[in-house]
């Protein structure tokens, strides 16, 4: 429930748009709703470690899809990401038997690319690189929202430093545990798949070629994303048991039982990383409350077969930032945050089915 404000219009602090959560999603809505000219404050618990090449590769990386390659143009930042490390992938290919593979390239559909494998931290580094450039966004960070209070017209967060912001918009991008989404009051429902899925990074014999598969097994897909260079990312989707035993083996104890998994087009390999995540889709009942708006993981989180996570997430940052843009003087009109929910639900929803 809300508390209703009796706040003066204008404050040191006022802002017109908070935004909790400085990763890849609230990095780019950051960027974009700057570029529109409204003022931003940007509150972050952790900042990400600097870029710097002879780092070894992340865990973490992402399938992202040329209109996520537009979006971060058009905030600013891919051409920061250019000069860090990228991998694009030209073909893809699935099969369950051996010898019936569905296959699609760049080629075929008149495309220079299908996409890019790039690691998070360096998506999320090129947004903050980006956002240095305007002097409309003042970021907060290290800090941590504590507590939320609604009125009509602004919202008001009381951050662990104990600084006070108010804004007309408070975009909850602090992903798939959002506390802004708890604090707003709305619920999730949740479903915990009968599968975890361990990421590997593996060094490899040859350079990588432009293609990214995955093979369905019964016991759960095996994919192969390429990174730069003589580097690749494994995905092995299993029960949590068989992760679970997985994970705790030695790297080449885990290199062995790869090649006895994975097909034999993966060639000479070492294994570098491991690190194994729970699968579990979320749905946020609602993706605004009051003044607060869901974006990204805090509103849904999806099975990561298809990479389509932060894509998602960056579809609903195109649509937050185009529905505001468009409304000129009205910006602060409540009916946004329903349109934008009318226009994003079913689209993640219809995602978030397909992985099922
Ligand atoms: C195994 C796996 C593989 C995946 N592969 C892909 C893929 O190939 N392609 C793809 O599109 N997606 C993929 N995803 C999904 C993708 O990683 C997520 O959708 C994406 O990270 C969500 O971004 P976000 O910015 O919404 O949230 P997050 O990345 O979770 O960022 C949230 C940010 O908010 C900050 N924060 C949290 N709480 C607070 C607070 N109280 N105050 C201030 N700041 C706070 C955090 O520090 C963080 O920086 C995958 C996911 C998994 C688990």
């Amino acid at each position: 429930m809300f508390a209703k404000l009796d706040v003066p219009s204008q404050r040191p602090n006022d802002a017109d748009v908070i935004i909790v959560g400085a990763g890849m999603v609230g990095a780019a809505i950051a960027c974009l709703l700057a570029s529109q000219g409204r003022s931003v404050r940007l509150i972050e618990t952790r900042l990400p470690a600097p870029f710097s090449p002879e780092q070894p590769l992340d865990l973490r990386v992402s399938a992202i899809s040329q209109a996520s390659v537009a979006l971060l143009d058009l905030a600013g930042a891919w051409q920061h990401l250019q000069q860090m490390r990228l991998c694009p992938y030209r073909r893809l290919e699935t099969w369950e038997q051996a010898g019936c593979a569905t296959r699609f390239s760049a080629e075929e559909l008149g495309l220079p690319q299908l996409g890019y494998i790039i690691e998070n931290r360096l998506i999320q580094l090129a947004l903050l690189r980006r956002i240095e450039d305007f002097a409309n966004i003042q970021t907060h960070t290290p800090a941590a929202v504590q507590s939320l209070r609604q009125g009509s017209e602004h919202a008001t967060l009381l951050l662990d430093d104990g600084t006070e912001l108010q804004a007309s918009w408070v975009l909850a991008c602090d992903g798939a545990e959002s506390l802004t989404r708890r604090l707003a009051g709305i619920g999730v429902s949740r479903f915990e798949y009968r599968q975890h899925c361990m990421l590997i990074n593996i060094d490899t014999d040859f350079a990588q070629e432009d293609i990214t598969w995955q093979q369905f097994t019964p016991s759960g897909p095996r994919a192969f994303l390429p990174l730069p260079g003589q580097h690749g990312s494994l995905v092995w989707y299993d029960s949590p048991a068989r992760i679970r035993a997985l994970s705790a083996m030695d790297n080449d104890t885990l290199a062995a039982e790869v090649r006895q998994a994975f097909p034999t087009r993966l060639g000479g390999f070492r294994v570098t990383g491991k690190g194994s995540f729970p699968l579990v889709r979320r749905h946020a009942n609602d993706y605004h409350a009051g003044r607060v708006v869901l974006l990204g993981d805090a509103a849904h989180t999806i099975n990561p077969l298809a990479g389509q996570g932060v894509n998602l997430g960056f579809k609903d940052v195109a649509c937050w930032s185009d529905l505001l843009g468009a409304a000129g003087d009205d910006w602060q009109d409540a009916d946004l945050a329903r349109r934008y929910e009318w226009r994003r639900r079913p689209d993640n929803m219809l995602m978030q089915s397909g992985m099922d």
